[in-house]
């Protein structure tokens, strides 16, 4: 497996740090509102990442933070009335609730900021004995120009960076020794959260917190960092800092960065307000078609969000999902015998499709390739499996289609429980609108039903229904 490491530019052979495990940190959202769906881009990357690591047989640590402990929490929280922590549970809640519908799984950790505390302390502490931070009246900064590898992430010349942030030393900012300098523990503000520290009562950076949590819970030195390409510098480059001068190691091995979601070409952002939400997109489609969407590009192109898009997502998922229904479909009908020798042959042919499903994952996770070669075994499902091939190997088709589509989080079945409960929400609407003697009602759904394939039959003891 190679995988682009943003650090080096290169794609590189993934050789995790210890055989069979892969640690991997992605950093989560600020959450002070519902997140919108440039921050999903992210969330489903590296959920796929990790699907396809788990597929490809890892045991994988994935943990994701909550920020819940900003300037933009605090500001809404004034706003309301309420404390910044209830807002920011009410969208860890809300944020959660977006990542089930997208079929993002929980991570094995979701840290939140505001409970380690004590281990950001701790870290500050270390980098100020070791030399590489300083307190000025209770604002801690990070020595940049003592770390000699800064820049080595964001590939930044240090010194075109000094030159471009002088006019930080004329705006207030003159305590810092270097206006490269970043803050690991500022002083609190009136009516602001704080926390009591040797330095001030105040709150952490908001780099800070990741390379804690990320020590925390996955060790000193991780196989995989992740988020936004925006995190790059300074966010992740002052991780690498942090992380370096306090643990004397190497922090994360392979760096990944996913491009922007944009929306008319440019980057979909909050300040912006060119954003839609998940939610409000959840109201007009399936959240797997949004899912798909993203997919259909690779995590390191930038991506254009349009209706067209979506509804060409929409369609392709519907062919998925149909040639799984007609594969069922097929199952009832087929003769319930062992395969051929004819069908072992064919099984090869299908299996030659998750070959190719994989090597376009192995390659950086090309995500559009390997969705290219779910739809070639859809097309081949369609085309030869028919009534005359044995339950063992149209189910062996379908649930080839099924479990490739699961490593990208796509669910290509729909789920029956769902659709047995509106057919019978139907057939009671049916029954009210004929005793209401609404009969052009009553018959267009039974329509309905017939054309997603459901006959109803009224009997004696009421209305059945069956699957045609
Ligand atoms: P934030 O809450 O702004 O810190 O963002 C959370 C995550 O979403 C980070 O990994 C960001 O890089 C990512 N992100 C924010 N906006 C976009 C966008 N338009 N496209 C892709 N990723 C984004
Ligand atoms: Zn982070």
């Amino acid at each position: 497996m190679r995988v682009y490491n943003t650090q080096t530019r290169k794609k590189e052979e993934f050789v995790p740090l210890v055989p069979g495990k892969v640690s991997m940190y992605v950093c989560g959202p600020t959450v002070y509102n519902f997140i919108h769906i440039g921050n999903a881009r992210p969330m489903i990357v590296f959920d796929t990442v990790r699907r396809y690591m788990e597929h490809k047989g890892y045991e994988v640590n994935y943990v994701s933070n909550f920020t819940d402990v900003d300037d933009k929490i605090i500001a809404k929280a004034n706003e309301e009335g309420v404390s910044a922590q209830e807002i920011s549970q009410r969208y860890i809640a809300e944020c959660k609730k977006d990542m089930e519908g997208m079929n993002v799984k929980p991570a094995t950790t979701h840290p939140l900021a505001t409970q380690e505390i004590d281990g950001m302390i701790e870290m500050i502490s270390t980098l100020i004995e070791k030399g590489y931070a300083y307190n000025v009246n209770g604002t801690v900064y990070f020595r940049t120009r003592k770390f000699g590898e800064y820049g080595k992430l964001s590939h930044k010349n240090l010194d075109d960076l000094r030159a471009g942030n002088r006019s930080l030393l004329v705006t207030g900012e003159d305590q810092k020794e270097d206006p490269l300098d970043f803050v690991l523990w500022k002083p609190k503000k009136e009516g602001e959260p704080f926390w009591t520290s040797p330095w001030s009562d105040g709150r952490p950076g908001w780099h800070i917190e990741c390379s804690v949590m990320s020590k925390k819970y996955l060790g000193e030195e991780i196989d995989i960092h992740a988020g936004g390409e925006d995190l790059i510098f300074p966010h992740h480059e002052n991780e690498i800092a942090q992380s370096e001068c306090c643990n004397g190691k190497i922090f994360a091995k392979y760096w990944l960065h996913n491009a922007f979601l944009n929306i008319d070409n440019r980057k979909m952002s909050k300040s912006l307000g060119n954003f839609f939400t998940v939610r409000e997109i959840s109201e007009k489609y399936d959240l797997q078609v949004l899912r798909f969407f993203m997919l259909s590009a690779h995590y390191r192109s930038p991506l254009n969000f349009s209706a067209e898009l979506m509804e060409a997502s929409g369609n392709a998922l519907e062919r998925i999902r149909n040639a799984v229904s007609n594969l069922k479909y097929l199952l009832d009908a087929a003769a319930d015998a062992p395969m051929t020798e004819a069908e072992q042959g064919s099984l090869a042919d299908v299996k030659s499709f998750e070959a190719k499903f994989d090597e376009a994952m192995d390659d950086d996770f090309n995500t559009a390739d390997a969705i290219a070669a779910v739809f070639e075994l859809v097309k081949y499902a369609n085309t030869n499996v028919t009534s005359e091939n044995s339950k063992a190997f149209v189910a062996a088709v379908r649930d080839e289609i099924i479990s490739l589509c699961d490593i990208l989080g796509i669910i290509a079945e729909e789920k029956e429980e769902l659709l047995d409960e509106e057919i019978e929400k139907l057939i009671e609407e049916r029954q009210a609108a004929r005793k209401a003697k609404n009969f052009a009602r009553a018959d267009e759904i039974r329509n309905q039903l017939l054309e997603k394939g459901i006959t109803l039959l009224d009997t004696r003891e009421g209305v059945k229904w069956k699957r045609a």
